[in-house]
């Protein structure tokens, strides 16, 4: 039996550190590059309503698509998590 990707990355645990913020962003970036990463983040962590932008880094794959696309633009800062926290892989 197969598996749909909502059911794979819904067996994935994070970790994660409420006190720091590996991912910062910058509310007050263009729209057209917030719209980019609404649509290319992969865990959908973007979110871009009547203007305004809403980040939560909790649920974060580590990809670093976000870093790439907005070029310093949207992300103000990327890291990695601190040690034993972010996300554990759990499939594949
Ligand atoms: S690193 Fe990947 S999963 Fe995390 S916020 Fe950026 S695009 Fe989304």
């Amino acid at each position: 039996m197969s598996m749909t990707i909502d059911e794979k990355l819904g067996i994935d645990k994070f970790h994660v550190d409420e006190g720091y913020a590996h991912i910062e962003v910058n509310k007050g970036a263009s729209e057209s590059d917030i719209k980019l990463l609404t649509r290319a983040c992969p865990a959908g962590l973007y979110k871009y309503s009547e203007g305004v932008l809403t980040f939560d880094y909790a649920g974060c794959f580590e990809c670093g698509t976000c870093k790439v696309l907005s070029a310093d633009r949207v992300v103000k800062k990327w890291s990695f998590p601190k040690g034993s926290f972010g996300v554990e892989y759990r499939h594949g």
